[in-house]
């Protein structure tokens, strides 16, 4: 073997940093018939569904593939081809459901507001009072491009209280952020194995109410992406349709009992949180600024305003960070150029503190006098 060397500290949106136990329950062999893969893919989908308080509403499917796998093996098996969606969108990962639905030849409308801002809750209401003919409504819990967290409770209730179908891209909020299926209505929430849950990535999955997931026969426009029939398979016999992603499941099974030591969703939601605030707090210190205000940020990466001093070049920024041993991210805006501090991932206050350190230090070497961006 080869001498462990520390990797660098990934504060990014997935994959992420995971603990060596995760990393070492990997280290063996598994057939896609063996008895403890067998358990460990059962207890893998029963856990995932109580995280969400779906025991008896809801089941797991899980899917091989990153997350965006998941979200397109979900909308083409919950939306019939007669379907319309109403996809709220205020990001790139609310964009990535209307191009879905565009492959998928499914009908949608949007409605859309700016990347600083919330899903607009009396637009929803008026787009479902107003059109009857809209099936599912689409929403993003975090999304991702801004680290802004949407009011999915909220959602959901018009949802209901209009009788849609409510299916939440839970991807980057999923086991942090707490959700739970007795006072929210989703028939579907949707997550991968690489994010707040720290497994590595390889596979996604569907958290779907059974009573709806029963009547999807047929819907599903690909065969691989068709996650009625991996249910279906998956019930019978207890394997995966296809070859499984066998270590993947083994790594997260490991994370998701860590996970479950170390609090759960409470625990998680404390950690990050802890890093969130450190992280804006020593950033702010610094002079830069967020996009959003805190009473809409996620704490599960954090959008920066770019500095306004000359002296600062994001890649020698990024590079001279990553040769210190911290990874960050560039930012997704449309409307202003920025950048990404993730708090997700197996890490503490010592690696956000430690982050800050460095950002200092690199800030002075590089000239920048503060972090203060362009005034809008
Ligand atoms: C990460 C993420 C996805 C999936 O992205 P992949 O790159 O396919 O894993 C989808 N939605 C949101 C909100 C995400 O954060």
């Amino acid at each position: 073997m080869t001498e462990h060397v520390q990797d660098p500290w990934l504060l990014t949106p997935g994959p992420l940093t995971t603990s060596m136990e995760t990393k070492q329950a990997m280290l063996h062999d598994w057939g896609s018939r063996d008895a403890s893969f067998i358990e460990m893919n059962a207890r893998v989908r029963d856990t995932l569904v109580k995280i969400v308080d779906g025991e008896g509403s809801h089941v797991c499917v899980p899917i091989q593939g990153s997350g965006s796998f998941a979200v397109e093996a979900t909308l083409g098996t919950l939306i019939p081809r007669n379907g319309k969606a109403l996809i709220l969108i205020n990001g790139a990962y609310g964009t990535r459901m209307a191009k879905i639905l565009d492959y998928a030849g499914r009908a949608y409308v949007i409605n859309e507001t700016p990347e600083d801002t919330p899903v607009d809750l009396k637009a929803l209401d008026a787009s479902l009072d107003s059109d009857a003919s809209i099936s599912h409504v689409l929403v993003v819990h975090c999304e991702t491009t801004s680290g802004i967290l949407n009011p999915i409770a909220d959602v959901a209730e018009i949802a209901a209280r209009h009788g849609r179908s409510l299916i939440i891209d839970s991807m980057s909020a999923f086991g942090a952020v707490p959700v739970s299926a007795k006072e929210i209505v989703f028939d579907a929430i949707l997550a991968s194995s690489n994010k707040c849950l720290e497994g590595i990535p390889g596979m996604g999955f569907a958290i779907i109410r059974q009573a709806v997931l029963e009547g999807c026969e047929g819907n599903a426009h690909a065969l691989t992406l068709d996650l009625y029939d991996q249910w279906k398979s998956m019930e019978a016999n207890k394997q995966w349709r296809f070859t499984p992603p066998t270590h993947v499941i083994a790594a997260f099974d490991s994370a998701i009992s860590q996970y479950l030591a170390a609090g759960g969703v409470a625990g998680r939601n404390k950690r990050y949180s802890n890093n969130c605030r450190i992280l804006l707090d020593g950033m702010r210190a610094l002079g830069f600024e967020t996009l959003l205000p805190d009473e809409l940020q996620a704490p599960i990466i954090v959008t920066f305003k770019m500095p306004a001093d000359p002296a600062f070049v994001f890649e020698d920024f990024y590079d001279q960070l990553k040769d210190a041993g911290y990874v960050i991210y560039p930012g997704k805006l449309t409307v202003a150029p920025s950048f990404r501090i993730g708090c997700i991932g197996n890490l503490d206050e010592n690696h956000m503190n430690g982050a800050l350190k460095v950002i200092k230090e690199t800030l002075d070497k590089m000239g920048v006098v503060n972090g203060v961006p362009v005034a809008a």
